[in-house]
């Protein structure tokens, strides 16, 4: 008998196992606060989100502070923008247009068949919803979804990154302090808790993070038949059509990749240029960074990179492109790495090998392979060969040339002449397409992902539903006569 069979077999504890009760006990407590009211008024839905906008106004410079923390580095007015002000502004939209959203849908009946009854689309509360946030947009996306999904009257557990400690403490602290736990709460964790909260028996479940971990989310969902809204990633391309590639579309393209220094799902992740323009493009890239930000990596602008570990990784695809001999153009005048603060410069790969990491992965990283193509319909082509995009952005002044590479391509979003922004407006519905995601959060869209939207028909006078049922004389009479209709219309002969 070997030692490992005599030992007795014990349990190993997960580090997680508090937080893991804790988080069934909430998600119990919620479900019942829900069963107690399952369709919240429009002015207790208002009150809840006025409440949420006073707390993302009080905690603003607190949440500034929490992501340089988390960051190493991180700009305050790039937080204030996009993860204060950008769920303000969302949860101000929806609450102006919130009314008219909840309001009963009419559909069509066939008066022939139904008489005076009538339809509607009713927008139900689906319940609890989980949200699984990843560690990039760590108030955008855990605050900013519970904005439709409050809206919707629906109750909620966030789940933070385990790489955003400071922000996820502060989320806690703040939706404590702003929310009855049977409403909204957070459950703060380590991998463990991450496991556990996809196997919760949620009315929905959202999460936001990379396709690898999204297919085990939706399989642990899969096992409660819970609907998930997944937004995950993916290589997102620039085209910049021929001419474009003008002083205004590089410094989009350069200036999104800036946002986050690249940790963006919408940021650019490879610029496909036409061979011609490709020296002027880059020419464009160096000008617009010696104007915007010279010592852009020793600066107040550039955002570190998450975790040493993320930063290593980032590295290592630019190290094995200079080791493929690739063409390598530093946007400022050092290539120093600040491994304090984990910030680095941005680079262009210029007309990367096709093999190499970096153009077989999502960068998420300052780095900008820059791809030169002869014509369009390849660099179409090129894109369609990969998975559909989150985000797909092309550049050009003529519509019928811009429209055709709509057409011709799937994502899922796009923005003509600017990059990243259809995903933050309030009124649009974002999300991805086949490898980056399914559903949608923002807007109208989003307050139907997160609603139950039941079909209701109300039976009025003269219908003949009873033709459904037996004896089918009634039936076969109706028959002929919708036939006998349906063959007039058609011009044919019955
Ligand atoms: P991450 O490491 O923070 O993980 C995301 C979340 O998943 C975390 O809360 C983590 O705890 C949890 N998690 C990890 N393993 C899990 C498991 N086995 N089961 C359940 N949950 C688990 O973030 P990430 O995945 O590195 O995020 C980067 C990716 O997210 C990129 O691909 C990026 O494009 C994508 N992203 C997409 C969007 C979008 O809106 N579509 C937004 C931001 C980021």
């Amino acid at each position: 008998m070997s030692i490992l069979e005599a030992a007795p077999v014990q349990p190993i504890a997960s580090a997680d196992d508090d937080e893991i009760a804790r988080l069934h006990a909430a998600f119990a407590a919620q479900r019942a606060a829900f069963a107690a009211d399952r369709d919240p008024s429009l002015a207790k839905r208002h009150e809840r989100l006025g409440a949420l906008i006073g707390m993302m106004l009080a905690n603003r410079e607190r949440i500034a502070a929490a992501m340089a923390a988390d960051f190493g580095a991180h700009p305050a007015p790039a937080s204030d923008l996009i993860e204060t002000l950008g769920v303000v502004g969302r949860a101000q939209y929806v609450m102006e247009h919130l009314e008219a959203w909840m309001r009963p849908d009419p559909r069509d009946m066939d008066a022939a068949l139904f008489g005076t009854a009538t339809a509607h689309v009713q927008y139900q509360p689906k319940g609890v919803i989980g949200n699984i946030v990843p560690w990039n947009f760590p108030f955008d996306l855990s605050v900013g979804p519970m904005v439709e999904m409050l809206a919707a009257g629906n109750r909620g557990i966030v789940k933070p990154s385990e790489y955003t400690p400071a922000c996820a403490d502060l989320l806690a602290e703040m939706i404590a302090a702003t929310f009855d736990p049977d409403l909204v709460t957070v459950a703060v964790g380590g991998l463990d808790l991450a496991r556990a909260f996809s196997s919760v028996a949620w009315d929905h479940l959202l999460y936001t993070g990379s396709p690898n971990v999204g297919r085990q989310v939706m399989q642990a969902a899969a096992a409660n038949l819970t609907p998930v809204t997944l937004e995950l990633g993916g290589k997102c391309p620039a085209i910049l059509t021929p001419g474009s590639v003008t002083t205004a579309n590089v410094e989009s393209v350069i200036g999104t990749k800036i946002i986050k220094n690249g940790q963006m799902c919408v940021s650019v992740d490879y610029a496909l240029v036409p061979r011609a323009e490709l020296e002027t493009f880059v020419d464009e890239a160096k000008a617009f960074m010696a104007r915007a930000a010279p010592d852009y990596s020793h600066g107040d602008e550039c955002t570190g990179m998450i975790s040493t570990r993320h930063l290593d990784r980032v590295e290592t695809m630019l190290h094995e492109a200079r080791d493929r001999q690739s063409r390598i153009v530093t946007l400022q005048d050092d290539d120093e790495v600040d491994r304090t603060t984990r910030r680095m410069p941005i680079s262009l790969v210029v007309d990367p090998a096709s093999d190499l990491r970096l153009m077989q992965e999502e960068i998420f990283g300052p780095i900008l392979p820059v791809v030169p193509y002869d014509d369009l319909d390849a660099a179409i082509g090129r894109i369609n060969a990969g998975e559909r995009p989150l985000g797909l952005y092309v550049f050009g002044d003529d519509p019928a040339v811009t429209n055709g590479v709509l057409v011709a391509t799937t994502s899922g979003g796009a923005a003509v002449n600017a990059c990243a922004v259809q995903s933050a407006l309030p009124s649009m519905g974002f999300g991805g397409s086949g490898m980056s995601g399914m559903g949608r959060h923002h807007g109208i869209e989003g307050f139907r992902e997160f609603s139950n939207q039941r079909g209701v028909v109300v039976r009025g006078q003269g219908d003949h539903i009873d033709a459904f049922y037996a004896p089918y004389a009634k039936a076969a009479g109706l028959v002929q006569a919708v036939l006998g209709g349906a063959a007039a219309e058609s011009g044919s002969e019955h």
